[in-house]
């Protein structure tokens, strides 16, 4: 089925009005013009998208490929999450439509998972779940460890594999763990996830470290020889901020959205963003709504206290049967609905970061498959040249939106990639180990 935008490539102006016709009428060329759009402006929006090199920070599509062997082959589409009855964001199909030349695989570890002693297991099992997904489908997908190789694979057509560890929690505070990651293709890390840990503060509850301890920094400084991106996603201002201290390479926030237009705690503050524009980094936004929107997040809060009762009976109505609950959760969940921004939002987010740090350090960050919904008007990958459209209908220019899409990342990583070439083999502190 054809649902790309292969199309667009060859409008030519006898064609326009054709194509047009064919993107309103025809649901099964993916991507639909949302309502009320210019058809130009969208026809013209989507040349630039297509065009693009697009890299998208985070995507958790590996717990699945770890836990159900999901195939990508698989039409993902009404399909949902055996873990929590959410809707399914990516596949092979929708990874077409939606014009991504990069994703980062998420090689998510929580904190559970680290207390429960599995951290680096986990981080392995996943990262072995993700090779054997570009394994089974080389004509489609490929691993790649270079900001070349992205640049690479957009002229193959392929999609390149990238893989983050999100939650430092995986090396297990060692530095040796963290060498062998990077060898296995690890590109960046994310410091923390939800839960402080033994050298760095999650964005909210407890304070351990008050930000990165003296081991922490030198995981920043091993990272910087490595050349793995610094991950400041989910850590607290001061993590960011000792961070930005410490790096001698520019940092990511693989997927974080501005705290200026929605108060969130894993939102990235004005301060730390004027900083990350002298760092050179990108801020990679997240597209879940609650990040995104502040009304979003105060019902959503709302509904989840209102429902405790009902959803903790169901939880033990159905406690040996996963799917019966997701669809129960998802039933109670649709007959109590929310507001839920929409794709617009996630182009104020972009608005801000460009007026406060700049157009060079912005990116996209969408979190598929790690949250529970996405703005309206998307429904999976496959609707990201809504972004795309959002920015060219308030007058970005081509340039610039191709930097928001992917080159602004390909530069930082490049950059990255420049310091780890300039520095010297292992210092004293790569030797350096927490004592258990
Ligand atoms: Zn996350």
């Amino acid at each position: 089925m054809n649902r790309g935008y292969g199309v667009d490539m060859k409008i030519n102006s006898s064609l326009f009005f054709v194509v047009v016709f064919l993107l309103i009428c025809t649901p099964t060329f993916g991507q639909t013009m949302p309502q009320g759009a210019d058809p130009k402006i969208w026809a013209e929006a989507l040349k630039i998208h297509r065009k693009a090199i697009i890299v998208d920070g985070h995507n958790d599509i590996p717990s699945p490929l770890t836990d159900d062997d999901l195939d990508l082959a698989t039409n993902t589409a009404g399909m949902i999450h055996a873990t929590d009855g959410t809707p399914y964001h990516t596949d092979l199909a929708r990874f077409k439509a939606s014009g991504i030349t990069g994703e980062f695989f998420s090689i998510y570890v929580g904190g559970d998972t680290w207390k429960a002693g599995h951290a680096m297991q986990r981080a392995m099992d996943m990262i072995d779940s993700s090779y054997r997904e570009a394994e089974r489908h080389p004509d489609q997908l490929m691993m790649c460890t270079t900001a070349a190789e992205i640049r690479q694979a957009k002229k193959l057509n392929k999609v390149c594999v990238l893989m983050g560890i999100e939650g430092g929690y995986a090396i297990e505070n060692s530095l040796h763990a963290l060498r062998n990651f990077y060898r296995l293709g690890i590109r960046y890390m994310t410091l923390t996830h939800n839960v402080s840990h033994d050298w760095a503060d999650a964005h909210a509850g407890e304070v351990k470290n008050n930000g990165l301890s003296d081991f922490g920094k030198e995981v920043v400084r091993e990272m910087n020889r490595l050349g793995m991106l610094i991950d400041i996603a989910h850590v607290s201002v001061k993590v960011m901020n000792d961070v930005l201290d410490v790096t001698k390479a520019p940092i990511i926030a693989s997927h974080s959205s501005a705290r200026a237009i929605q108060d969130h705690t894993r939102n990235v503050p004005d301060e730390v963003l004027k900083r990350v524009a002298q760092n050179g980094g990108v801020i990679m936004v997240n597209f879940y709504p609650g990040f995104l929107d502040a009304r979003t997040n105060n019902e959503e809060n709302a509904r989840t206290a209102k429902l405790k009762p009902q959803m903790d009976a169901l939880a033990k109505r159905f406690e040996n049967d996963p799917k019966g609950l997701g669809e129960a959760q998802r039933k109670l969940l649709a007959e109590n609905p929310i507001y839920i921004a929409d794709y617009k939002r996630i182009v104020d987010h972009i608005d801000h970061i460009k007026k406060v740090a700049g157009i060079d350090y912005v990116g996209l960050g969408s979190d598929f498959d790690g949250v529970p919904y996405l703005p309206s008007g998307m429904n999976g990958m496959e609707d990201l040249a809504l972004v795309t459209y959002e920015m060219y209908r308030r007058g970005y220019t081509e340039p610039e939106i191709r930097k928001v899409l992917g080159e602004n990342f390909l530069r930082a990583f490049a950059q990255a990639e420049k310091v780890a070439g300039n520095r010297q083999i292992s210092g004293q502190g790569s030797l350096v180990r927490i004592k258990k």
